[in-house]
């Protein structure tokens, strides 16, 4: 495996390199929910082919105030897992290598990102979409891997890639999950022992809503109850959209999609299903 943490190396290699580059973006702290990301790139880029993770705390979708100080940064650990996972490159720039000068031009989506977590963390997907950009520009993959855990910056992704026209193949991968439902997060080590006992509350209600009949509003009332029941959670909002706008619905169709954020203490847990 090779690492790179400056921009220009890690950007020739890729340039120099006719074969097909599947990318996965990280923040790190890597767990199986990564790992099968990374071995679907794997699948994707054949064994000829080039897997490339990057690991980047991108300060600039933090808000202030945020964990972007204590977000986990286990490098040795993570560079351990990529190698075993059989990564052919990993870029791991500096803040001070990605952001080398004061940024005056950012990337904004600007319907998608108004609701669900845009509303409750302003600037989170400028962030994302200008951070996203940049290694774009820099690795120049073939096709980027994002997950369906994090549903709207998928569905950004894709619109970014859209309205851009970045000549790159977006591809969403299904949430994995602890045994106990609980999406795999990064965040889910700064949860207590009874806020991790309380936290796979949220897949038993996304579960239970599938079959909760057409109304948005009934189903949305029944999840909030049943979230609200574990004494630690704190909902920060449960949404019915359509699947492309985003855009909440009344009736539930084949396009509906249930997401949550819900607080266990100061951590804010994200999921969502697919009601159909
Ligand atoms: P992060 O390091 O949290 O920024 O996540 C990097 C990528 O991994 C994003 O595309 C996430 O959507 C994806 N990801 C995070 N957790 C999971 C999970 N439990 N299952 C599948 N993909 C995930």
């Amino acid at each position: 495996m090779q690492i790179f943490t400056d921009i220009r190396s890690a950007s020739s290699h890729a340039r120099n390199l006719c074969q097909r580059q599947v990318l996965v973006p990280t923040m790190g702290a890597l767990h199986r929910g990564h790992l099968e990301l990374f071995r679907l790139a794997r699948e994707l880029a054949g064994q000829e082919g080039e897997v490339i993770v990057s690991i980047f705390v991108n300060p600039l979708q933090f808000a202030a105030g945020g964990d972007y100080g204590k977000y986990p940064r286990p490098e040795a650990g993570d560079a351990a897992l990529c190698q075993q996972a059989g990564v052919d490159v990993l870029f791991r720039p500096a803040t001070a290598e990605m952001y080398a000068t004061e940024p005056s031009v950012f990337v904004e989506e600007t319907e998608l990102a108004q609701t669900l977590c845009g509303k409750s963390r302003p600037g989170h997907f400028r962030g994302v979409c200008t951070v996203v950009s940049k290694l774009f520009n820099i690795l120049t993959p073939d096709v980027a891997i994002f997950g369906e855990k994090d549903f709207q910056q998928l569905a950004i992704i894709r619109r970014l890639v859209r309205d851009l026209n970045f000549e790159i193949e977006i591809v969403g991968a299904p949430t994995v999950r602890e045994e106990d439902g609980l999406a795999c997060s990064s965040r889910n080590q700064y949860l207590n022992v009874a806020e991790r006992e309380q936290a796979p509350v949220l897949r038993r209600a996304l579960l239970r809503a599938k079959d909760g009949g057409t109304s948005a509003a009934e189903v949305l009332k029944k999840t909030r109850e049943m979230i609200s029941a574990a004494p630690l959670s704190r909902i920060d909002y449960a949404s019915i959209v359509d699947a492309e706008s985003l855009q909440p619905v009344s009736l539930i169709d084949e396009n509906a999609v249930l997401a949550v954020a819900v607080f266990f203490g100061q951590t804010r847990l994200i999921d969502n299903i697919r009601l159909r």
